[in-house]
């Protein structure tokens, strides 16, 4: 059966326990959801999405308990916050593809894989600033 898992809001650090299935594998939680993740509320079969959205300090569920805990984590967004905040914040699970780990696309840091598509040769080109145009 589940065991409680302890996670913290990421804008105020308002600390959540959440009992779950143990095979799942937590990845991160965000302040915003993964491109390419589908979350669950945490009163629905989140083990079948690949994550929970929770909003901080107002999810209620079951196997949702919010503690009286304030985390003081380094990466807290805003420890000064008024906590729970009541903003949004996702829990994301390790995803498998053909047996690999998919990696999330951070939005700020844009990778582009190299050794894909058809490298496009630079051949002679007539530009528009020819010599002799006068
Ligand atoms: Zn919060």
């Amino acid at each position: 059966m589940g065991f409680p898992v302890s996670y913290y809001c990421p804008h105020c650090g308002a600390v959540v326990e959440l009992e779950r299935d143990g095979y799942l594998a937590d990845k991160s939680v965000t302040p915003y959801p993964l491109e390419g993740w589908a979350y669950a509320d945490p009163a629905d079969e989140f083990e079948d999405a690949d994550g929970v959205h929770f909003v901080c300090g107002e999810s209620e569920a079951s196997r949702v308990s919010w503690t009286e805990l304030v985390s003081d984590a380094d990466d807290v967004e805003n420890p000064g916050l008024d906590s729970p905040c009541g903003r949004d914040f996702y829990l994301s699970f390790v995803k498998f593809e053909n047996g690999r780990e998919v990696e999330s696309v951070p939005e700020t840091d844009y990778v582009v894989i190299g050794g894909q598509g058809p490298a496009s040769p630079r051949g002679p080109n007539p530009g528009p600033r020819g010599p002799g145009g006068f």
